[in-house]
């Protein structure tokens, strides 16, 4: 598989083309960003242990049913990954009421949902990924109602299982953010990446936050708590 121009440079990775139209490869960096690129940092070898955290993740969530765009990892940093067109909506779970749920309506960190949350947001930097519901993302023709049930569908299906992967873990899963593309088939899989950087993860028993919070309220510990939910997830499931 030869790695030939560069498709996107985004906050965390790289994409490039290759010579299959089918397929291309991501490249992890080691850089962090938050507040819509505002804030700028890094730890030596994020990119490693989100590539191969994402990876790792994915292959439990295919094993349990849920489609992803994966394909293969090619080194630390790389993976090849189907071509997919992403869908611009960022599609958030909730499990725990947080960031910015918790300023939005009022309501106090920590505090469990009778029953998870989903919402979407408009993938947009200029606009700061404003809040978008589902009747407004199909006015835009950014989805139609079948992408959008068929959207909510893997979202509470990859909830479930990251739950489960994460209690195992001893970690609660507080919410998360995931990216769904479509194929050059028309298939609607699972893309981009899950990682700390898109998750909360508060250890179960301290509710120690052990995700991308570390750097955006600067907790300190950014990359011994990658590394720690990292050696947890290798350690479980060896
Ligand atoms: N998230 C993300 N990318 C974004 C926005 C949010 O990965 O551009 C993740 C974030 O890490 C958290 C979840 O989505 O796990 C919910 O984030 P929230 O809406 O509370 O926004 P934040 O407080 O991070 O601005």
């Amino acid at each position: 598989m030869k790695k030939l121009d560069l498709l996107y440079v985004g906050k965390a990775k790289k994409v490039y083309k290759t010579d299959d139209p089918k397929l291309c490869i991501f490249e992890y960096k080691d850089d962090a960003t938050a507040f819509n690129g505002q804030k700028k940092g890094s730890f030596e070898g994020k990119g490693i242990i989100n590539n191969q955290m994402a990876n790792f993740i994915f292959k439990l969530l295919e094993k349990d049913g849920v489609k992803t765009h994966l394909v293969e990892e090619l080194s630390p940093r790389e993976t090849l990954v189907k071509r997919v067109d992403i869908i611009p909506l960022e599609v958030i779970v909730r499990n725990v009421a947080a960031g910015s749920f918790s300023k939005r309506y009022g309501v106090e960190e920590g505090r469990e949902f009778v029953s998870p949350t989903l919402e979407f947001s408009y993938k947009n930097d200029e606009l700061g990924d404003p809040l978008i519901n589902d009747y407004q993302a199909i006015a835009l023709g950014v989805a139609t109602r079948e992408d959008i049930e068929k959207i909510s569908e893997i979202a509470f299906k990859v909830n479930e299982s990251l739950k489960k992967i994460f209690l195992n873990i001893g970690i609660k899963l507080v919410d998360f953010k995931i990216e769904l593309g479509r194929t050059l088939d028309g298939e609607i899989v699972l893309a981009d990446e899950i990682s700390p950087d898109t998750c909360r993860l508060w250890d179960k028993e301290t509710n120690k936050k052990l995700d991308k919070d570390r750097f955006r309220l600067d907790l300190g510990e950014f990359g011994d708590v990658y590394n720690e939910v990292w050696k947890r997830l290798t350690e479980f499931y060896k």
